[in-house]
Parts: C-alpha cells; sequence; structure tokens
C-alpha cells in the first residue's frame, strides 16, 4: 500500500511577493496584515501536510487546488482520494480562544469572524459539481481541520464538520486503516483535477511597488538583514551568523528580481546592482552564463 502526493504545495506569488516587500521596503498596516494571514495559513497548511505525507494507506493526496466551475473559482486546501471516498480538507491555523453562539464564530472578545463551515460547505457544493463533470460519484467528506494546538472552541457544536487540534491525529490514524486498494479510475481523476489546477489567483491583492523603492542587496537566508559580505565563496550574515553559498544566494536574488520585476530583463548589470554591487560583475556574469540562457547579443544581451 502506498500514500502518493500527488500535488504537492508551494507558496504563492502573491506570498512570495508580500515577503519581499515586506523585507525590502516595508508594508503598510493592511498589507502587512494581509501578508501574516496568509503566511499563518500557508504554516498551518505545511503543518497539516507534514501529518498527511506519514500516511500509508492507498491514497492520493493533492494539495493546495485552485479551481473553476461555471465562472466561480474555489480553493482546496487538501484534497485525498481514497478508494471510495474524497476526502476535502480546509485547513485553518487559528490561535487563541475562540467561540461559537448561534451559527457564528467569535474571538473572545466578541468580534465575529467569517464561519468557516458556511466557506466548507460552499466549496463542498462547487466541488461535487466538479467531480460530477469529471464522471467521479464517489461521496465527499469535508471538513475543516483546526491545526494549531493553541486553538480552543468554546461550545463547539456537536454532529458538525470540524476536527479540533486534539482529534487530528485520531481522525488520520483511523482514515489511515482504510484498506481498499486503489484502481486507474482514481488517477484519472486525481490527473484531471490536477490539470485543471489555476496558476493564477484572480483575488490576490498586492501593493503598488517601483523599483526605485524597492532596498537592493543580498538579503540573509535564515534572519533577512541586509548586512552581508562576501568573504570568497560564501556570503556571510553579519546579524545572525548564517554562512550562504554565493550561488545559492545569486540565485534567491535572480528569483527574487524576476518575481518583484518580471518586466525588466536579467543582465549583469542590473543584478550587480540589485545585489547592491557587493557581488564583482565578473562574477555575477558568469554565474549567470552558467544558469540561464542568453538571448540577443552584445549590449542588447539579456538571462532568461
Ligand atoms: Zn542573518
Amino acid at each position: 500500500m502506498w500514500t502518493m502526493i500527488y500535488k504537492s504545495r508551494s507558496e504563492s506569488s502573491e506570498l512570495q511577493i508580500l515577503e519581499a516587500l515586506n523585507t525590502r521596503m516595508g508594508l503598510i498596516e493592511k498589507d502587512k496584515q494581509h501578508y501574516l494571514v496568509l503566511r499563518k495559513g500557508y504554516d498551518g497548511e505545511v503543518l497539516f501536510d507534514s501529518m498527511t505525507e506519514k500516511l500509508d494507506c492507498d491514497c492520493l493526496i493533492l494539495n493546495d487546488l485552485l479551481l473553476r466551475i461555471n465562472h466561480t473559482v474555489f480553493q482546496i486546501d487538501a484534497l485525498m482520494i481514497t478508494f471510495d471516498t474524497v476526502y476535502f480538507f480546509e485547513v485553518k491555523n487559528y490561535e487563541g480562544d475562540y467561540y461559537y453562539e448561534n451559527e457564528k464564530w467569535y474571538v473572545m472578545n466578541k468580534t465575529e469572524v467569517t464561519n468557516p463551515l458556511t466557506q466548507l460547505s460552499r466549496s463542498e457544493t462547487l466541488l461535487r459539481q466538479l467531480l460530477q463533470q469529471l464522471g467521479c460519484h464517489s461521496p465527499i467528506n469535508a471538513k475543516v481541520i483546526f491545526i494549531n494546538p493553541e486553538f480552543s472552541l468554546f461550545q463547539a457544536p456537536l454532529g458538525k464538520p470540524l476536527i479540533l487540534p486534539t482529534q487530528v491525529k485520531r481522525f488520520l490514524k483511523r482514515l489511515n486503516t482504510t484498506s481498499a486498494k486503489l484502481s486507474e479510475k482514481h488517477r484519472i481523476i486525481a490527473e484531471k483535477l490536477v490539470s485543471l489546477h489555476l496558476t493564477e489567483s484572480p483575488n490576490t491583492q498586492l501593493p503598488s511597488y517601483l523599483y526605485d523603492e524597492v532596498r537592493k542587496g543580498i538579503t540573509s537566508h535564515k534572519c533577512t538583514s541586509f548586512f552581508i559580505s562576501v568573504k570568497g565563496r560564501s556570503c556571510l550574515c553579519h546579524e545572525c551568523g548564517n554562512k550562504e553559498n554565493v550561488s545559492l544566494a545569486l540565485m534567491r536574488c535572480v528569483k527574487e528580481y524576476k518575481l518583484l520585476f518580471p518586466k525588466r530583463r536579467v543582465t549583469t548589470i542590473e543584478i550587480y546592482l540589485w545585489c547592491n554591487e557587493i557581488i564583482p560583475k565578473q562574477r555575477v556574469r558568469r554565474f549567470l552564463e552558467k544558469n540561464f540562457k542568453i538571448v540577443g547579443i552584445h549590449q542588447w544581451a539579456y538571462y532568461d
């Protein structure tokens, strides 16, 4: 028997951009809050992944799907296909004390929060329609998973599809006892769902920013400090002492540059300036020649 991660999770470009902007120019309160919500949600999902990947029953796991049906886009944090059921998980990384009253959810200071059950049932309905279109008639088992061990829900309702932090392990353990084998038809459904996954979310909220506003330099891989110097083959962080191979640091820098400024070209001088001139131009050129494809000639050449 085996569990297969059919689709893995990675940070959305929205989260990566916000992270880079947070380090390189700071974010206004509204954007900072949005960034922290995304960061926290993502960390919770990764924590849940670390538990599901230990399962050894016959199942296919598809993490982080963005799907569309009838012009409506919906997101699935984790989906698991077993022999006779499609499990669908909405992962919440809520922390602290919450309470439930008359179908509504509140933080302890009486601030109402979005009811995760409403969100779950909306997505479940859309998922059911989509699966039916794909010819899959397995029942759906949808659950909200509260992954943070510091989360408590007072007056938690009985009989609702909620898995509280103290129940997650037991829930997965029970799921792991599934013994029926998957067949080709399950794999075909998984493949179709992955092919329908949208890579660009229609709901991203990014602040506007200009090249000149964004701080240049190599940041520490560990602590995001800009206090970096190059010694031989390594970049050394004077804040946390972390050492990173120059090529790896350059690769991170080029990726971040391309992510933040997809319209700007990657050239030796651009990357040299982006790294705040701490890596000699010769070295930047050799790195780009080795790792990227050159397009065009002479002064019009750039790397792709
Ligand atoms: Zn550091």
